[in-house]
């Protein structure tokens, strides 16, 4: 290994991303998941999105969750947000940190918005100017950064190209989307250079999912590339939405629990956090896809009686 930073800020995205793939829980339930995880010593959280709830019903009482969850001091929240509706009710819900999603892959960006990539990417560069104006920044995440389900293999040059148009139309970061698991550390090492052979100073954010068990390998590439920051959900919240059973995010306390141990801070209290993976499971009513719920800190040692 290089030598590791001292922080890793870790985004919690359990209350959107992992909800938005789960059977819909109650609106109470929601909000004690945001409300536990706030106090976890975790940065930051995407918290809700904003979408059409005919097509995401998981999130169609978003305005109603982010108005009952506690603010915390000292966490940044932000809310995903398909077009300029949902940059609207975003805004009004007093949003500065906003995600917006294309995907590199042509056929999964239609399969997802009818619409191709380059036109999604003009609609983006329209919906950066709004949030500007508004005093908000803005995130472009790039799914299906690494693989498609439908095309396969992502050219990492594709995505260095589609990092190149957003910045120029004023992203204040770049996420990079796995989403179906399809990274490895050579591909994470080939898109990082693509990426900043192009655009050496945008801020990169990596979400990793572990549907193949890469993530945390991949975690570890990254971070010996430079990048700093990570998408996580508590207990591998989300499933992947392409393989019925598979799991999809990494999980947050997987990465906490490594991370720790290799001397990396992330303001997390990793107790706590497993708590609240415990009550992501009872909400959600089924078992979690995480290691570190299953087994529990190291220094649990209690014997399972029988
Ligand atoms: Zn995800």
């Amino acid at each position: 290994m290089g030598s590791m930073p001292g922080f890793v800020s870790i985004r919690e995205v359990g209350p959107r991303d992992g909800l938005q793939n789960e059977e819909p829980i109650p609106t109470e339930a929601k909000v004690r998941l945001l409300d536990a995880l706030s106090r976890t010593g975790v940065g930051r959280i995407e918290a809700v999105s904003f979408v059409h709830p005919k097509a995401i019903p998981q999130m169609a009482d978003a305005d109603e969750v982010w108005r009952r969850a506690e603010r915390t001091e000292g966490v940044r929240y932000s809310a995903l947000v398909p077009n300029t509706r949902g940059a609207h009710r975003a805004l009004a819900a007093g949003f500065t940190e906003i995600e917006v999603v294309v995907s590199a892959s042509d056929t999964h960006n239609r399969r997802n918005v009818n619409r191709s990539t380059d036109e999604s990417l003009d609609d983006i560069a329209e919906l950066v100017e709004l949030l500007h104006n508004a005093g908000a920044r803005a995130e472009v995440i790039v799914a299906t950064s690494f693989g498609c389900p439908y095309e396969g293999d992502t050219d990492p040059a594709r995505v260095a190209g589609i990092v190149d148009r957003v910045v120029r139309d004023g992203a204040d970061r770049v996420a990079f989307g796995d989403t179906t698991g399809m990274a490895t550390p050579r591909r994470v090492r080939e898109l990082v250079t693509a990426v900043r052979d192009r655009d050496a100073a945008v801020p990169v954010l990596m979400h990793f999912h572990n549907t193949r068990g890469t993530a945390l390998a991949n975690l570890l590439t990254a971070i010996e590339l430079g990048v700093t920051e990570f998408d996580a959900s508590v207990g591998g919240l989300g499933g992947c939405p392409y393989a019925p059973g598979a799991s999809g995010n990494l999980a947050t306390e997987e990465a906490v629990h490594l991370l720790h141990d290799m001397g990396v801070d992330t303001g997390i209290d990793l107790a706590a956090l497993i708590e609240v993976a415990e009550l992501a499971e009872e909400l959600v009513g089924r078992s979690l896809p995480s290691g570190v719920l299953r087994a529990g800190p190291r220094t649990r040692l209690t014997p399972l009686p029988g």
